[in-house]
């Protein structure tokens, strides 16, 4: 199956919102087998979202148009699809009446306006949005599925996963696919190939490589019936493991926040952090996990020198003769850090963002990371590249990849 996708918006036009509705929705199809041939993006205008899907059905088998689903006057996805669908709106009273609580468990009046939202495709199955006040819907028309979904982008998501992913794995009848990620870390995308290659020729599914900073996403696509694609997978997954060991951290929706976040829960253990160079970026990565608060206690953002003896101890001398961007002092940040939170592990992490050398001379992309914990201290220094921001996502990616690889050997 093949999709098209239409995200309606002026403000995604003007460059005022980012689109990520269509990099979520892109990704979430591609895990299935469902591969997007175009994305287009128009104006809050009927004619345009009718000519958008006028072109999207010629094409694609799915068609998914997200936004233009609100109250609001500017909102006319529905009113675009019925036109082109030939079908009619019908006001829906049991989607009014679940609106209605919607407000009141908030304490609000519903506006008049949002009517709108419960007029309803005829024929279409209405898909619940726990998170807003408009449905989203899919239509069948002439063997080809047309799904509406709302512009917010926590609204989409869950719909998306809770309710159109399963009607699509029920009804994708054409020919299946399986996809697996493999996540890489410690290994660049042209190492990665020419160990692949190095395995001589097998019978692959197709692979293709993303990389994220210091890592690498290894996207392996099996096609033919779903169990001979699956098989296919496995096959290749077992070799790719063979030569590229601990490389390969995880798979799929696995992350090295979330990995350590579970063995840092399932032990009982806490965790702080140190940060300089990173600016809280580590911080941010870890609390974005949901339960975090079990083993995470909290970081400091030591930028200053003086903060950095002040607050977590590290002595004058120490900075003094090995400099703020030191091996010594990543470490000394984050014993500091164990001892300041009172934790079991904790983190430093201290370097030169960049683009220019700090003042001792140290260049940019000149890191150290370090992680304190039971087993005692350990750092590694690090020669990273690119900009300003990806010195700070690297360094926050290695150093979390320390901390997990500290906790495996527990
Ligand atoms: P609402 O009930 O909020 O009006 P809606 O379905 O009408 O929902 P829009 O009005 O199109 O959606 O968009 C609402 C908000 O959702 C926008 O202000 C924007 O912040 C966000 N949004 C819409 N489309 C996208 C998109 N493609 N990518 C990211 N964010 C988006
Ligand atoms: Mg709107």
């Amino acid at each position: 199956m093949q999709a098209d996708l239409i995200c309606v918006g002026s403000e995604l036009l003007t460059g005022l919102i980012e689109n990520s509705n269509a990099g979520f929705l892109a990704r979430r199809l591609w895990s299935t087998g469902i591969s997007v041939r175009e994305t287009c993006v128009v104006a809050d205008h009927e004619e345009a979202i009718r000519g958008a899907l006028e072109r999207a059905l010629e094409e694609s088998s799915l068609v998914i148009l997200t936004g233009g689903l609100g109250p609001t006057d500017d909102d006319l996805t529905r009113e675009a699809v019925a036109s082109i669908l030939g079908l009619t709106l019908v006001f829906n009273q049991q989607w009014f009446d679940k609106m209605e609580q919607f407000f009141s468990r908030r304490g609000f009046r519903m506006p008049g306006n949002n009517r709108k939202q419960a007029m309803a495709l005829e024929g279409s199955i209405l898909l619940e949005n726990r998170r807003g006040t408009a449905p989203g819907a899919i239509v069948e028309k002439e063997g080809k599925y047309i799904i509406m979904l709302p512009g917010p982008p926590h609204e989409l998501q869950a719909m998306f996963d809770e309710q159109v992913l399963p009607f699509l794995a029920e009804n994708n009848k054409t020919r299946l696919t399986a996809v697996k990620t493999l996540k890489c870390i410690g290994i660049g995308e042209s190492m990665l190939e020419e160990k692949i290659k190095a395995v001589g020729k097998w019978d692959l599914p197709q692979i293709s490589y993303v990389a994220r900073g210091y890592e690498v996403d290894l996207q392996i696509k099996g096609s033919g019936e779903r169990e001979a694609a699956e098989r296919s997978i496995e096959e290749a997954e077992k070799r790719l493991r063979a030569v590229l060991g601990d490389h390969i951290y995880g798979s799929d929706d696995e992350t090295l926040a979330g990995l350590a976040a579970a063995m840092l829960t399932a032990g009982g253990l806490t965790l702080s952090l140190a940060e300089s160079c990173s600016g809280g970026l580590l911080s941010d990565l870890i609390t974005d996990i949901p339960g975090s608060s079990k083993f995470y206690r909290g970081g400091l953002i030591a930028y200053n020198k003086e903060l950095k003896t002040e607050l977590l101890g590290v002595s004058r001398e120490l900075l003094e003769r090995e400099g703020e961007t030191s091996a010594a002092t990543a470490l000394a940040m984050a014993e500091g850090a164990k001892k300041l939170f009172r934790t079991d592990f904790a983190v430093g992490i201290t370097g030169v963002a960049g683009p220019d050398s700090d003042r001792a001379g140290n260049p940019a992309g000149l890191v150290y990371a370090a992680v304190d914990g039971p087993g005692g201290p350990e750092s590694r220094q690090l020669n990273l590249g690119g900009s300003r921001r990806a010195v700070k996502e690297r360094s926050a990616q290695i150093a979390l990849d320390m901390l997990r690889k500290v906790l495996l050997r527990l």
